[in-house]
């Protein structure tokens, strides 16, 4: 049978999944299967050339029973309406395990920044922003970066939204450089996060980090922060990394800091010296103890989870794991560390980010830490606890925790 790939059905499959072990009552699982409401908006941009071209973006609120609506905004030229309620659903996820006051949320448009100049990318990043702007709002709905969208992204829009509304309103966007009231921390916050999640479930597990080989799928901002982190944290070894282009391995591992200045000279991380250009999918398949996919969604798959040797995968990226594949691995008895629970870390700083901006009240990055290493510790600990509980694969708790809370938010607001 062929597998589904389409990213909302597979966010329903786990979801009724998750609802079949607890018996969720059948109204919540309704409200809980489709998205509050959705957003399509045309957005024209004149280019350089002096011609209009029309661009669509999309922004859905997924549900709001526990908070404002949260998530990033991703410019991908295979943008599609099903992987953006896909997105906010598991941003729903994301918020209700580290326990957020916010709710789920996500946005997307369909273009390519790799071929658009700066000066295109401000204007469509803006227009984006007019269009949305009644959907929007510190208290309605607070987006953030994701797949090829940056801080100076973040400040064009908190710009443009500060124009319409004609007032200051830093917490309209998260996610923007420090001197535009970004917080200390959120650059490597989604790896940072998801690090100690690894470290929580490492300690759980008896897995010497320390003498750990490391793979990572993804050279964006998850990818490469989960490089230089890991060497800080545990001293383990990344032997592989991959970007768009190719992957690269070396058994002695590969050095940040050098392939950080390879990847700015040449654009890329391939023939990086003294490592081997391998592809993709054998980087998915290598011989190491950790496996991080931190690019895109639907890389592990039925087709390549039985030939998969890494012993844990902590999922940096967002749904990069169909339901099939989680049951391969489930039964191979690989511990799978959860996508909105592996990285939360994101809109948990970004959540900060948002606090501070609401209070005028700034902290240091030793606070970002701490704060950040509670709630992702205390998260990991509510997923393999309920894991246990119900022996069910981790996935498949996390949406327990979830939903439960989101369910039970609704229901004291006599949603159903
Ligand atoms: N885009 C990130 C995510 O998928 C961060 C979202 C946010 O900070 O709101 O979690």
């Amino acid at each position: 049978m062929v597998e589904d790939l389409d990213p909302f059905d597979i966010a329903l499959k786990q979801l009724n999944k998750a609802a079949k072990v607890i018996n969720l009552d059948k109204q919540a699982l309704e409200l809980l299967s489709s998205p509050k409401q959705i957003l399509q908006v045309s957005i024209p941009v004149k280019m350089d050339n002096g011609e209009t071209k029309v661009f669509t973006g999309f922004r859905v609120h997924y549900n709001t029973a526990r908070g404002p609506g949260k998530g990033g905004i991703r410019f991908h030229p295979d943008e599609t309406l099903s992987t953006v309620k896909a997105l906010s659903a598991w941003m729903t996820w994301k918020t209700a395990i580290t326990n957020l006051p916010l709710g789920g949320a996500k946005g997307g448009v369909i273009c390519d920044p790799k071929k658009l100049s700066t000066g295109e990318l401000e204007r469509l990043s803006r227009g984006y922003i007019r269009a949305i702007a009644e959907f929007i709002g510190p208290e309605i709905d607070v987006p953030a970066p994701d797949v090829y969208t940056t801080p100076q992204i973040m400040a064009w829009m908190m710009d443009e939204y500060e124009t319409i509304v004609r007032h200051s309103a830093p917490g309209i966007i998260t996610g923007k450089p420090l001197e535009t009231w970004g917080s200390l921390g959120r650059g490597d916050a989604t790896a940072r996060g998801g690090l100690f999640v690894l470290r929580e479930a490492a300690k759980m597990r008896n897995i010497d980090l320390s003498k750990a080989t490391i793979a990572i799928q993804g050279f964006g901002n998850a990818g490469q922060f989960a490089h230089k982190l890991v060497k800080e944290l545990f001293g383990s070894k990344v032997v592989a990394i991959s970007d768009t282009k190719t992957g690269i391995y070396s058994e002695s591992g590969i050095d940040f800091e050098k392939l950080l200045e390879h990847k700015k000279k040449t654009g890329s991380v391939k023939d990086f010296p003294g490592t081997k250009n391998i592809s993709n999918q054998e980087l998915l398949e290598l011989k190491v103890d950790v496996l991080i996919p931190a690019a895109i969604e639907n890389q592990l798959t039925t087709a390549n989870a039985d030939k998969v040797k890494a012993k844990v995968i902590l999922e940096l990226a967002n749904g990069p794991t169909t339901p099939d594949a989680d049951e391969i691995f489930y039964k191979k008895n690989v511990l799978l560390l959860p996508d909105f629970l592996s990285n939360a870390g994101g809109v948990t700083v970004s959540y900060f980010e948002w606090v501070q901006n609401q209070t005028g009240d700034y902290w240091t990055e030793k606070e970002v830490y701490e704060k950040l290493d509670k709630k992702m510790t205390q998260a990991t600990h509510d997923v393999l606890d309920a894991s246990e509980k119900y022996k069910v694969d981790p996935r498949t708790a996390a949406y327990i925790v979830s939903i439960k809370r989101v369910a039970d938010a609704m229901k004291l607001r006599g949603m159903y």
